[in-house]
């Protein structure tokens, strides 16, 4: 088989372009379940989740205190209360409250009729059945109004959404157990290289441990995906062939490392040719230039660059906003922020750079990012190192100290 060098067939793209053509190109899951609230965390919601109730169901008190219904006529100072019963959390007082009459109620007990506003306990005196009260208070004080949560009839989760701890507490607070969700995303991924060894083995010269299968691993892990794990396949065509063929008929998509580089290709190529679509891309970026993306029947296949650092760049930038979108996910891109950068970074206009970055906050809060020294693309540890990627576009020159750069935090927790 003649080499081919990528560059004769490569079509180059910005990072925007690569993005949205595959966002185009890739095709929805459709088909649902129902499962118990639960075990819809991280999953994605299949239907406009409408509110059955008012959340909360009844006006109540959001404090410890007194009941009362609130008089401009009345100044609640000097004015003393008959204390007529009591209200618990789930035990209501049945009379009403008006005039110079309180109950007292703790937090959450429902409001009797006739009262509106509450009184801290902090702020009465009782004796002898007779409350009095310091301070002037408001109508409507420490009181919590039905509806004031969630209201009857609304929408309160939209379709397409990533379910949260909040949302399945905020589905359990209006009563629902059972929510329609996604199938899970069904994905198959391996590396391929003559020079990768599994853990356990020992190593000779020239070769090294296999490790992108494991960053994709806790990737996809993370992502919610259903993943199968096919191990490493040989610089070889009839084996990749095998594989790609195999994982393609089970999964929504293939991902593989490695083999996308000058000289390797052309294997790739070869195999999905015959099979199905292939397009390889050098992206305008850095880390992460070659990319190949293709169908092999109904099934998205992504060859990522072998270089570590570049496949999860790779990943973070086209691949996951991609499986986002065959998970029916609505929100697609990374999250970005700005902050100052406490360096000089040089770069030339041309192509999009993600550098490694530590992000931090300075004593006014605000956001500052440093770069790491260590930018290879084959340095690990600085993915290790780094809590953000700093997101520097094609058309931009060298960064001054002190400059607004985008920031791509790996999570929300600095
Ligand atoms: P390639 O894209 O196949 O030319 O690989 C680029 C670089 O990444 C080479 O130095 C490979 O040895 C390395 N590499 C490829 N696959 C892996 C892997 N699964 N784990 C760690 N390094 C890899
Ligand atoms: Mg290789």
């Amino acid at each position: 088989m003649t080499k081919v060098q990528p560059t004769e067939y490569a079509t180059r793209l910005t990072c925007e372009e690569a993005r949205n053509t595959l966002l185009k190109k890739s095709k929805e899951i459709t088909s649902f379940e129902s499962v118990p609230i639960r075990s819809s965390l991280n999953r994605i919601l299949h239907e406009d989740l409408l509110c059955p109730v008012n959340v909360p169901n009844h006006t109540n008190s959001a404090m410890d205190g007194y009941a009362i219904q609130f008089s401009n006529m009345a100044n609640t100072e000097n004015t003393p209360y008959e204390l007529k019963g009591s209200a618990f959390a789930g035990r209501p007082f049945s009379d009403s409250v008006a005039g110079n009459v309180t109950i007292k109620i703790m937090t959450g007990a429902a409001m009797p009729d006739g009262a509106d506003t509450v009184i801290i306990l902090e702020d009465a005196e009782e004796k002898n059945n007779q409350v009095t009260f310091k301070g002037i208070a408001k109508r409507g004080q420490n009181v919590r109004l039905a509806g004031e949560d969630l209201k009857a009839g609304q929408v309160f989760l939209k379709s397409g959404r990533r379910l949260t701890a909040s949302d399945i507490g905020l589905i359990a607070s209006v009563g629902i157990s059972k929510v329609k969700v996604r199938r899970k995303i069904k994905v198959a991924f391996f590396s391929t290289g003559d020079e990768l060894k599994s853990l356990g083995q020992s190593l000779n010269v020239g070769e090294i441990y296999d490790s992108n299968r494991y960053t994709l691993y806790g990737l996809l892990k993370d992502f919610g995906a259903e993943i199968q794990d096919l191990g490493v396949v040989k610089d070889n065509p009839a084996e990749l062939e095998k594989t790609l063929l195999s994982a393609s008929k089970n999964n929504d998509a293939v991902i593989t490392s490695g083999g996308v580089s000058v000289g390797e290709a052309d294997h790739i190529k070869s195999v999905l040719t015959s099979v199905g679509e292939i397009n390889f891309w050098k992206i305008l970026m850095k880390p992460g230039r070659p990319l190949a993306f293709g169908k092999i029947g109904d099934s998205s296949f992504f060859g990522l660059p072998g270089n570590p650092v570049s496949v999860m760049i790779t990943f973070m930038q086209f691949v996951q906003p991609a499986l986002s979108k065959i998970s029916g996910e609505t929100r697609r891109s990374p999250i970005e922020i700005t902050a100052r950068s406490s360096n000089k970074i040089k770069k030339i206009p041309g192509r999009t750079e993600f550098q490694r970055g530590i992000l931090s906050f300075d004593k006014n809060g605000d956001a500052i990012v440093s770069p790491l020294n260590a930018q290879g693309s084959g340095i690990l540890s600085s993915m290790t190192e780094a809590n953000a990627l700093i997101h520097l576009p094609a058309e931009c020159g060298t960064i001054e100290v002190g400059a607004i750069v985008r920031v791509q935090p790996f999570s929300l927790q600095i």
